[in-house]
């Protein structure tokens, strides 16, 4: 018989999973990587494509059925298309995805959708070539929409577009690129600012919350009716009057744990129940160290059991909100980066 998916403390079962394929970046976004320095794990340190086979594999016994490759940036990572083959053939895999910058799309995406690559999500919060280049650190503006291009041709399922709105840089610009999104034919997701590990520069006053990003696209579009059926998604969808539907995710103002089913392995083999948690388990350790598949599910069923995390919540709940961590306490804890667990 096989065994139940496992669920954790709070009820919550283990559904998906991210997989950083790599925690370097070639953009440095104000949000996640706004530091001028950074540590990176060594090359010997990330997992290799068969020992992130056989991890997803594992995973997929114990019940997870979504994969997404993220990172970093995941598009750096050398022959990408060879890991997206070899994970995408595997028993119980309902749905592979990849949340990407866009900016190497151009030359991959064709390979990627040919290699089993089900959906895309490419980050743009700006139309504005140089708002673009201040948010990003990269003058790459035209890439990224020609990423965008090339995504909607290859034949992904699914293309979406996620944008960090952030308060003064670019929340005048949320009904234009709902616009550009419904014109390309794509569902636009708008994020809030949040404080996660990597943003160091983190300020309330920056985030956009909720309430306002929905008030300005009331203004251009009418009013937005919330879609029922969200299930454990990070993102609340709405239809426009017009027919058309976007997605929010309030994780700042109004988090959403009581349904995460989400956890995630860093690049280098890490395993991380929550975005915010201080430790995470090693499971390259585990893998190297020889044991059996057999061993690495009865570690991953029981440490699930016993997970508790509600990071956002627990932070929503702060009477003093400040980043999660300064440049100094990231550098002596670069496990708690954004990049380098997989946003
Ligand atoms: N490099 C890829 C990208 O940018 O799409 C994948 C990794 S990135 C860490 C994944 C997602 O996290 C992106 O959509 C990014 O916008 C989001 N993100 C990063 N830092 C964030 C923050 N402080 N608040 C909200 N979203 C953030
Ligand atoms: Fe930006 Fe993604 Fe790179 Fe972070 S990992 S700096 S969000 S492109
Ligand atoms: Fe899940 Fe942690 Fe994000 Fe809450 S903060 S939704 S528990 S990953």
């Amino acid at each position: 018989m096989v065994p139940p998916i496992p669920e954790d403390r709070l009820g919550r079962p283990l559904r998906k999973l991210r997989l950083s394929v790599t925690d370097r970046c070639n953009f440095r976004c104000r949000y996640c990587m706004p530091e001028t320095e950074y540590s990176w794990l060594p090359r010997a340190a990330l997992l290799e494509f068969e020992e992130l086979r056989r991890i997803a594999a594992v995973f997929l016994r114990v019940g997870v059925s979504e994969i997404r490759l993220t990172g970093g940036e995941p598009l750096l990572r050398r022959d990408l298309p060879v890991l997206v083959r070899m994970l995408s053939g595997l028993e119980g895999l309902r749905d592979l995805a990849m949340t990407t910058n866009g900016a190497r799309l151009p030359e991959l995406a064709g390979e990627l959708a040919r290699a089993g690559l089900r959906r895309v999500t490419i980050s743009l919060d700006s139309l504005d070539p140089e708002r673009f280049r201040r948010i990003t650190q990269k003058d790459v503006l035209p890439e990224v929409l020609e990423g965008v291009e090339a995504a909607r041709r290859a034949g992904f399922a699914e293309v979406k577009l996620n944008c960090v709105v952030m308060r003064g840089i670019n929340d005048d610009e949320i009904p234009d690129l709902l616009d550009f999104a419904l014109e390309w034919g794509l569902e636009p997701r708008f994020i809030e600012y949040m404080d996660v590990g990597g943003a160091t520069r983190w300020d309330g006053a920056e985030v956009f919350p909720k309430e306002e990003i929905l008030a300005r696209i009331t203004k251009r579009f009418g009013p937005p009716r919330p879609l029922e059926g969200r299930g454990s998604a990070p993102a609340q969808r709405y239809r426009l009057p017009n027919g058309a539907v976007f997605g929010l995710i309030a994780s700042t103002t109004a988090p959403f744990c009581r349904g995460c089913d989400r956890s995630r392995l860093s690049a280098d083999g890490h395993w991380f129940h929550c975005l915010y948690a201080a430790t995470g388990i090693d499971l390259r350790g585990l893998l190297r160290g020889g044991a059996e598949d057999g061993i690495l599910e009865e570690r991953i069923r029981g440490a699930w059991g016993e997970r508790r995390d509600r990071g956002a919540e627990d932070r929503f709940g702060l009477a003093d909100r400040r980043p999660l961590l300064d440049a100094a306490a990231m550098r002596a804890h670069p496990h708690l980066e954004m990049h380098k667990r997989g946003g």
